[in-house]
Order: structure tokens, then sequence, then C-alpha cells
């Protein structure tokens, strides 16, 4: 028998892992914790958007915007209020330093292990986990959100390569976030481009480059599209670039979704929205329900909707910009966020779909 048995072991010190750790604290600060983490933490930027009432980490969030831009293919510009929601950001950097400076050694019940976890093995009501320094630590509930590896040949990729700049001159409106410029014609059959700009301030943006595709990540290519962009809209206006950011999520793909008491969070346990790669709120979500030890139900049509737009990434990429454009000058942007946030009703649904080019829609419905 082990002489030291956690009440649940968390492998993953990420967005879902952390937000998995601060829940089981609010609802029973006793329980002995494990975290174990392969330390290896990439900077990213964590947005979501909410109503101004709801509480995803609120003292953590540095800067929201009540307004969106959308620019279409043909270079329309769009400014839409998002109100009652608003457009929130997170840093990483300020996610972890509150977890590791403040709530971890806070909390005495919490063991932080740094090592990497080779495999789980499952028992009846002990699970033991072994570390590839062959350590074992037990526990009664295990929450793994280690990436899992998809063998698809169709697997969409979005692919981010975002540089946070400050122009020397006060050039930015920071009082509007552009949600997609499609505005630069770089998009080919073979993958979707679009522009994703955080204005922090009148001198200060994360502009990213963001790419859904099939095709591996393209450093090179990426970059130059990144130059093209800011030569582009900011001409010859002097700025330094102060940090990247940069990666891949999988829009879908088979996720090992596992319950019971050795169970899949975050990316890995299917809460990262296909069709968009939001995964913030969501992990949040449902983070709350398995400190709860309640199960999430929602609709299944909002899977439906995403297979839909996948499929036509699949098939046709090179439509992409024309669905995004049509959606957005035809449909008011909070209606969009409900229902890329799986929250609109089937009303509100029906209405934003017909506004779609339906042709497209049933052709790949029929596929
Ligand atoms: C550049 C970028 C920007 C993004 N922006 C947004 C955004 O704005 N809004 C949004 O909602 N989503 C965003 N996402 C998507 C999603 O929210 C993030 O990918 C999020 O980090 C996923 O959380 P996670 O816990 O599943 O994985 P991670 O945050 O990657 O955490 C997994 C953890 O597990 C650890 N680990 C992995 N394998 C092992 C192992 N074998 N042993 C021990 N530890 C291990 C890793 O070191 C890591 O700490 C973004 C993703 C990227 C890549």
């Amino acid at each position: 028998m082990p002489t030291h048995i956690y009440d649940i072991a968390i492998i993953g010190a990420g967005a879902s892992g952390l937000q998995l750790l601060y829940e089981l604290t609010q609802v029973d600060p006793e329980q002995k914790i494990l975290l174990l983490d392969s330390g290896d933490r990439s900077t990213k930027s964590w947005c979501f958007w909410e109503d101004k009432s709801s509480s995803c980490f609120p003292f953590l969030v540095e800067k929201s915007w009540h307004s969106m831009t959308y620019r279409t293919s043909s270079g329309k510009t769009l400014h839409s209020k998002i109100t009652p929601l608003q457009y929130n950001y997170i840093s990483s950097d300020r996610f972890f330093d509150y977890f590791f400076t403040e709530f971890i050694p806070a909390n005495p019940n919490i063991t932080l292990v740094k090592s990497w976890v080779k495999e789980i093995q499952e028992g009846g009501d002990l699970h033991s986990i072994v570390c590839e320094d062959n350590s074992s630590y037990y526990a009664k509930r295990v929450a793994d959100s280690r990436p899992q590896k998809s063998e698809d040949p169709a697997l969409i990729y979005q692919h981010f390569s975002g540089k946070f700049i400050e122009f020397e001159e006060p050039i930015l409106d920071e009082s509007s976030m552009t949600l997609m410029d499609f505005s630069l014609p770089v998009s080919t059959p073979e993958m979707a481009v679009f522009h994703y700009i955080l204005p922090f301030s009148k001198t200060k943006a994360l502009i990213e480059t963001t790419v859904f595709t099939q095709l591996p990540y393209d450093k090179e290519a990426y970059e130059s599209i990144w130059q093209n962009y800011v030569t582009t809209h900011y001409g010859s206006q002097k700025y330094k670039i102060l940090s990247i950011e940069a990666g891949t999520i999988p829009m879908g793909g088979k996720t090992l979704i596992k319950n019971g008491r050795v169970f899949t969070i975050g990316a890995a346990g299917g809460n990262m929205k296909a069709s968009t790669g939001y995964a913030f709120t969501r992990m949040h979500q449902d983070a709350i329900y398995r400190a709860q030890n309640r199960s999430i139900k929602g609709p299944k049509r909002f899977r439906f909707y995403d297979k839909m737009l996948l499929k036509i990434m699949q098939n046709e990429m090179n439509k992409i910009p024309e669905v995004m454009d049509r959606l957005f000058t035809r449909v008011q942007t909070p209606k969009i966020l409900r229902f890329l946030d799986d929250k609109s009703s089937l009303l509100n649904d029906i209405g934003l779909l017909s506004q779609l080019d339906i042709p497209l829609f049933i052709k790949h419905l029929l596929r």
C-alpha cells in the first residue's frame, strides 16, 4: 500500500490544469492535490468573450474591449458594439505568475512536482501515475491534460504567428479589437488567412497572422505575410517588436474523452471549440463542473454546426473568407458570438444559418 495517497492528481499545469486546481480548492480547500507538470510553458494570450457579470478569472483580466472590428476580403471595415458582451484578455504570463507565486504557495494542500508523466496505470479505487524518471504517485482521481496526437490526415490546424509590437506614434484605436481581417489577399485553396489584432493602447498591440490549413506550420511564409500586412496597413510607421506569440492547435480531430475517476481535461478533453479554437471559458465551465462532481450536457446541434464548417474547410478552404464575410455583414456580432459559444437559442441559430450560403452547406452535408 502506498504511503501517500492524493485525493486527485492533475497532469499538466497549463490553462485547464490550473483552472481545475483553482475550482477544486474553492469547493474543498482540504483536498490533497498533486499537480504534475513538465515545466514546458509557451506564451499565449487567452481571450474570450462573456457577459460583464460572468466570472472567468476577472482579477486576471488585463484588458477588455466592448467593440469589435471585422474586415471583409474586399476591404470593407465593420465596427460593432458587442454589449452586453465584452472581449477579455488574460496573458499566460500573468496567469502563470498568479498561480505559481501566489495561489499554489498559499495552499499547503497542493503539491507541485516537475516531472514528465509517462503513463497512468488505472486501478480500482487507486490509480498510479508513472513518470519518466520512474517515480510513481498514487491518487484516487486523475485529471489528464496531456495533448493527444491525432493521426487524421484530414485534420485542419489553426496556426498562429503573432508579434506584440510598439509603434513610435499613437496610431492605434485601442477601443476596438479586430477579430478577423481577411483584407490581405493571401488566402489560397489550401489555406484561409486572416489577421487578429489586440490593441492594448494607442501604441501597443498584438498583431497575429492566423492560418486555417491542413499543411504544417510554415514559419517563413507566415513571417512574410505578417510583414506584408503591417506594411499594407501601417505604411512606414516605425515600431519595435516586444515579444512573439506562435503556436498551433488542431481544429477538431479525435479527443480521448475519458470520464469517471480518470478523466481528460482541456484541449485533450474536447474543451476546445473545433471550428474556432476558443477554449478558455469552456475549460473553466468544465473545471467548475468537475470540481462539483456534476456533468455537463450541452445541446448536440452545436457539434453538428462545427462539423459542417470543418467539412467546408477540408474540401473548399477558399470559400472560408466568403462564408465569414457573409456571416459578419448579415448578422449582428453579439449574435454570432453567442452562436460560436454554443449559447444561442435554436430560433437564433435558424436565423443565423439562413443568412449563409445554404447550397454550399447542403452540398457538404450530403458529402
Ligand atoms: C498561441 C495560442 C493562442 C491561443 N489563444 C487562445 C485564446 O485567445 N482563447 C482561447 O480560448 N484559447 C486560445 N488558445 C487555445 C487554448 O486555450 C490553449 O491551447 C490552452 O493552453 C489549452 O489548454 P490545455 O490545458 O489543454 O493545454 P496547455 O495549456 O498546453 O497545458 C498542458 C500542460 O501539460 C503539460 N504536459 C504535457 N505533456 C506532459 C507530460 N507528459 N507530463 C507532464 N506534463 C505534461 C505541458 O507542459 C502544459 O503545461 C490558444 C492556443 C495557442 C497555441
